[in-house]
């Protein structure tokens, strides 16, 4: 029996092992850095409180719970060994027969990796919440400011690169922002909110027909959304957005506008493109390792010399992790390579409500149909029965009622005990209890007052004690 280590849950990892489930010739080890399969393309509903994290994500171990030759594995890869036919992980390391690296892609900042404080990119949970929690928390803030240009500025949202992931969220902050929170504000009104998409190119969706961008340009300054084409993005900080020679004085920023390929390509000794994708033969392996194969948004494929790689999308995905499968089966039972053949399925934006744009060969949609096709090829490939019936039951009421119903600002703090209020407290605030607290005293550290992490502990342990004492 062979071993087929499986590095990724996502679209590719998933599809892939699918596909290897029930067979009795090899033995599968699916491993991920989470313990759940991400559906990414709904990522920005959850950013915007449409959805909550539990409704896009399965527990990669449930989705393979009958299958006895899958073993799921949580653990991060570190590094690849492979002329030894091993990899490394968190979790040790692991041999393997075959190997398919599934590991997808992350934000690039172009060099600029200290934009990301400022502006989180949309590629897993936690970056959707931080970015609801930055949304919500900037209309709150501005609820109570009584200075316009610091309201201004928290009523301000940007959002950078004009492809399908910034069209979908630029348009979900106007839909939000215009139905949603227009009746829930006293003292500010949500209509005065800024919503900018800046784009470097010269329009949005450009790997759309020019003719469904424009629409879908239109279909966003309909819900109050500006679009700043051709705007090179030069500076991003705690107090806005440098774009050419102008500053956009904002609150919330959010980047969609450049990915890069995982960085475990960099040890596979193949080719590699700009964005750092490894560049695989036409069964989807390596030329200098068959036994390697890279699928989905870490792999740079090419049916032809002059064609265009495919690009970083699900459909891709699902087709790779399938294709390499059954190589590897093919393979096992010494029949030959079949080259992979991609089957366009299409394209899909949506902006905001009833709203969306399609192209799939020649065919070219826009408007109410559209939108009920993304809805319904959405739910189709949401994974996991429980979450399709649930956001579609959410999408529903969210359309009957116009609610959001996810609107949770929920902080990363989660100590009862503050750190941040034993930091501000008087240095001395340690050392001597009043005299009827109940506390005993906590030592100073020598030479000064002890750390903040540290008089929490401290002042806790005399806190049990002292409760110790008083149940004696
Ligand atoms: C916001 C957003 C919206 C999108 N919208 C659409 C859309 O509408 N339509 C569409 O077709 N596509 C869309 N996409 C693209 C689509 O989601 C990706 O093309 C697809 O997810 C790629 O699948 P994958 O399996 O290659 O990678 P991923 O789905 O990214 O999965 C990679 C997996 O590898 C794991 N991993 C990474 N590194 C390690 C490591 N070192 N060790 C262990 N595990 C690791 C990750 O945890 C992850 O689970 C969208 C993407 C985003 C981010």
């Amino acid at each position: 029996m062979k071993t087929v280590l499986i590095v990724g849950g996502g679209f590719a990892g998933i599809n892939c092992a699918r596909v290897l489930a029930g067979s009795p010739q090899v033995s599968v080890c699916l491993m991920d850095r989470r313990n759940y399969h991400l559906f990414q393309p709904l990522l920005y509903q959850v950013a915007m409180a449409g959805l909550s994290p539990a409704d896009i994500a399965s527990p990669i171990r449930g989705l393979f719970a009958g299958s006895e030759n899958v073993r799921v594995v949580q653990a991060e890869v570190t590094a690849l060994a492979l002329p030894e036919r091993q990899v490394r992980t968190s979790a040790g390391s692991f041999d393997y027969d075959y190997l398919v690296l599934a590991a997808g892609a992350q934000h690039s900042y172009f060099g600029n990796e200290q934009w990301e404080e400022h502006a989180p990119g949309l590629k897993s949970l936690e970056q959707a919440t931080e970015i609801r929690r930055r949304v919500l928390s900037a209309f709150e803030r501005a609820e109570c400011e009584p200075d316009p240009a610091r309201r201004r500025a928290l009523l301000t949202f940007v959002v950078i690169g004009g492809g399908p992931t910034g069209v979908e969220l630029a348009g979900a902050i106007g839909e939000m922002t215009r139905f949603t929170l227009a009746r829930d504000f006293r003292s500010i009104d949500p209509q005065l909110t800024r919503i900018i998409l800046v784009e470097a190119g010269p329009r949005i969706l450009p790997s759309f027909d020019p003719a469904l961008a424009s629409q879908a340009a239109r279909e966003l300054e309909r819900l109050g959304v500006q679009l700043w084409v051709n705007g090179r993005v030069s500076e991003i900080n705690a107090t806005g957005v440098h774009v050419g020679e102008d500053h956009l004085a904002c609150h919330t920023v959010i980047w969609a506008a450049g990915v890069q390929a995982s960085l475990l390509g960099a040890g596979v000794p193949a080719g590699k493109d700009p964005q750092g994708r490894v560049v695989v033969g036409s069964d989807l392996a390596l030329e200098a390792d068959p036994r390697v194969f890279v699928i989905g948004d870490q792999a740079h494929f090419r049916t032809g010399a002059t064609a265009r790689p495919l690009p970083g999308v699900a459909s891709v995905a699902i087709q790779q992790g399938r294709h390499a499968a059954q190589v590897i089966l093919a393979d096992i039972a010494g029949r030959p390579r079949l080259p992979f053949r991609f089957r366009d399925k299409g394209q899909l934006a949506t902006i905001g409500r009833r709203r969306a744009v399609l192209q799939r060969g020649r065919l070219r949609l826009a408007g109410s149909l559209a939108w009920l096709l993304w809805l319904f090829v959405h739910i189709y490939f949401l994974v996991g029965f429980r979450n399709r019936v649930i956001v579609l039951m959410q999408w529903c009421w969210s359309y009957l009622t116009f609610s959001r119903g996810a609107r949770l600002i929920v902080e990363k703090q989660w100590h009862s005990y503050r750190a941040a209020t034993l930091r501000d407290a008087p240095a001395d605030s340690g050392r001597a209890a009043p005299a009827d607290s109940g506390r005993a005293a906590v030592p100073a550290a020598p030479g000064g007052p002890a750390p903040s992490s540290l008089r929490f502990v401290a002042e806790r342990t005399a806190e049990n004690e002292s409760g110790a004492r008083r149940s004696a």
